[in-house]
């Protein structure tokens, strides 16, 4: 309550309400001339003005019937100094006045108080009050709340339970089946809350149960029922108080953080395998790739090799899908234009697809740069595009839109910001809601054996992830499928490609220091690169790996180390060797970096990771390249 001037106060107050106001420091400010006139004291308004208020108090006492109790009031009403509406006292004329007391303040500062007199309600305007006062309470509930006769008829409704009035008013006297036969409505949930009713009045007691209601719209929603008994004066339950709490929402985010929780358990699974079986595929992949080098193009054991090379680099292919789905991949330092690797990548979305499925493509100008490498771009385009081939087995339309999506404010989980739309759209056989809420999860395939892997969306999921974007998937079973990718734009320079593997291995020299927990990469990796030329100092780990550096006297040009080890992980191993030998490069490799710290240093350092596994060619460009930099 705001008061501006002491004369507002009088003015909106009702004709027979006597006003006083009394300030800060405990005078009368303004009185008014009703008050008095209540109270039958003779001076005139004006005679109080600027005397303390408890003068005025001490006279207003004596014109009520018990002079203490009005002093004890306003004592304790001060002290309290909370607002009191309508405390009722008896004049000595033996007349009802109703005193209200409130307070005004200026935040925690007490500016003065207002004490006010009207003449008290009848008895049956209180009950109205009163029933109005309950009414309104509960209205503004958020709860649907009804009172029922004990058979289940309807004798109140509040309209957060009925919004429609006409509805509301018609069902007062009716029964829910009554109701639902009206509505055209299956008689389910009628039953039920007959049922409820029926144990509320047998057993005299408190009754709830869940509730879930079809919408016309296809929605479920879940309510929470509860059905109260409200005793009679004979002892026998009355009416029944029906509340409802709406649990639709409280259900859906509890269904997301079970499905959050699950995918990040097996993200955790998925990453762990897919981290050991790099380290086996680096092995058997370098092992089979230095044999190649030492066979003539002509010798007979190239049959045997060949399919442990080919089949090596399909498993590492399939542990790559893992790492991208379990986001244990570090984020690639690059970035691609979403329309220009489309462009490249339509002619093979085309084979991929049968003939009588017709390919559209739609670009929006626009800036279209996401910071992911070309090869994880063309993984999304080619699985959405299988998916979508998969859909439509009789033919149909594939359409690809690129689009810049500019979030003005946080959405779907993102923040505001720039972003960029790859949007999938097929007119294939759709999937159910039951289905949509697993395509995530790694394995899961509604295909034969042989055909799905249930591979691909975990990937995509894994890829979007990683790059702080997201998926969301639109589908209507008979109709077709829509699968939107949101990928943060990317303002940095775009990846050119890298160049293409040349056909001998680059050679090199230099010390290189490599620190490799894993004596078979270790070994690998060391016969790799003492065969291309380069003085190979090793160590187990990084603090073996400080000790190594600090007995080498000539100079280390290359630390290629290993990022999660005992002792002393790669991450803080570059740190401290930069310290005592600044020129010496940095190359991590890794199958994995489970720890964001580890991954924010790594992406700090300027000459970037090796994922494992990899082979000698990928491992000889690098290390060339990082040593070639100026
Ligand atoms: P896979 O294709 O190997 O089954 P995915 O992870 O790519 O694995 O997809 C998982 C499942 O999601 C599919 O088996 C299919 O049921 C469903 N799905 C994915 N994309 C579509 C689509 N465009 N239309 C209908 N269903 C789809
Ligand atoms: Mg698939």
């Amino acid at each position: 309550m705001s008061v501006r001037s002491s004369s507002d106060v009088g003015a909106s107050a009702p004709d027979d309400t006597g006003i006083f106001l009394e300030d800060a420091n405990g005078l009368v400010q303004h009185c008014t001339p009703s008050l008095l006139r209540h109270v039958g004291l003779p001076e005139p308004a004006d005679h109080y003005r600027g005397r303390p208020a408890s003068a005025l108090h001490e006279m207003l006492a004596s014109a009520f019937l018990d002079r203490a109790a009005y002093l004890d009031g306003v004592e304790f009403l001060r002290a309290r100094g909370q607002a009191v509406h309508r405390e009722v006292l008896t004049t000595a004329a033996g007349n009802l006045l109703e005193r209200t007391f409130v307070p005004l303040r200026d935040g925690d500062v007490l500016n003065g108080t207002l004490w006010q007199f009207g003449t008290a309600r009848s008895p049956d305007d209180r009950a109205a009050d009163r029933l109005a006062l309950f009414e309104a309470i509960f209205a503004a509930l958020p709860g649907q709340m009804a009172v029922l006769s004990p058979t289940g008829r309807y004798e109140f409704v509040t309209p957060s339970a009925i919004r429609d009035d006409a509805l509301r008013a018609w069902i007062i006297g009716r029964t829910d089946r009554e109701y639902a036969a009206y509505r055209g409505r299956a008689a389910s949930f009628a039953e039920a809350r007959e049922a409820s009713i029926r144990r509320v009045v047998e057993q005299r007691a408190f009754d709830e149960y869940e509730e879930e209601l079809h919408g016309a719209d296809g929605g479920t929603r879940h309510y929470q029922r509860h059905m109260v008994p409200m005793f009679g004066a004979d002892g026998a339950v009355e009416h029944v108080l029906g509340y409802g709490l709406d649990l639709t929402q409280l259900r859906r985010v509890e269904q997301q953080l079970v499905q959050s929780q699950k995918m990040d358990a097996l993200g955790r699974l998925a990453g762990g395998i897919a981290h050991d079986f790099n380290n086996l595929l680096t092995v058997i992949a370098g092992c089979g790739e230095a044999l190649m080098l030492e066979l003539d193009a002509g010798d007979d054991r190239h049959e045997l090799l060949d399919p442990i090379l080919e089949a090596s680099k399909r498993a590492a292919d399939l542990t790559r899908q893992l790492l991208a789905f379990s986001r244990r991949s570090v984020q690639q330092a690059t970035t691609v234009d979403v329309v220009e690797v489309l462009d490249r990548t339509v002619a093979m979305l085309r084979r991929l697809v049968s003939d009588a499925i017709e390919i559209k493509v739609r670009r929006a100008p626009g800036a279209h740069s996401v910071p992911l490498d070309a090869s994880q771009l063309q993984q999304v385009l080619v699985n959405l595009a299988v998916n979508a081939r998969d859909a439509m087995a009789s033919g149909g339309t594939l359409t690809i839109d690129v689009r810049p999506l500019a979030l003005s404010e946080a959405t779907f989980g993102l923040a505001e910001g720039e972003y960029v739309e790859l949007q999938v759209t097929d007119t294939g056989h759709g999937m159910t809601e039951e289905v949509r809420q697993q395509v995530f999860e790694p394995f899961f395939t509604t295909k034969p054996a042989g055909v799905g892997t249930g591979l691909g969306l975990s990937t995509v999921y894994g890829i979007v992830t990683t790059a702080k974007g997201t998926i969301r998937i639109s589908s209507t079973v008979g109709e077709g499928t829509s699968i939107r990718v949101i990928l943060p734009r990317d303002q940095r320079e775009l990846d050119v490609g890298a160049p293409a593997a040349s056909s001998s291995p680059i050679r090199g020299t230099g010390t290189i220091l490599l620190v490799e927990n894993d004596a078979l990469v270790l070994n690998l990796v060391r016969r790799g690169l003492q065969g291309l030329g380069y003085d190979i100092l090793v160590a187990h780990d990084g603090v073996a790996a400080l000790e190594v550096a600090a007995q080498h006297e000539g100079p280390i040009a290359l630390l290629l180390t290993d990022v999660v080890m005992p002792r002393m992980g790669g991450g803080i191993l570059a740190q401290r060797l930069k310290e005592i030998r600044p020129a010496t490069r940095v190359l991590f490799m890794s199958g994995f970096v489970d720890d964001p710290t580890l991954a924010a240093e790594i992406a700090q350092g300027d000459e970037g990771l090796l994922q494992k596994p990899f082979t000698l060619h990928v491992l000889a460009e690098r290390v060339a390249g990082v040593l070639a930099r100026p």
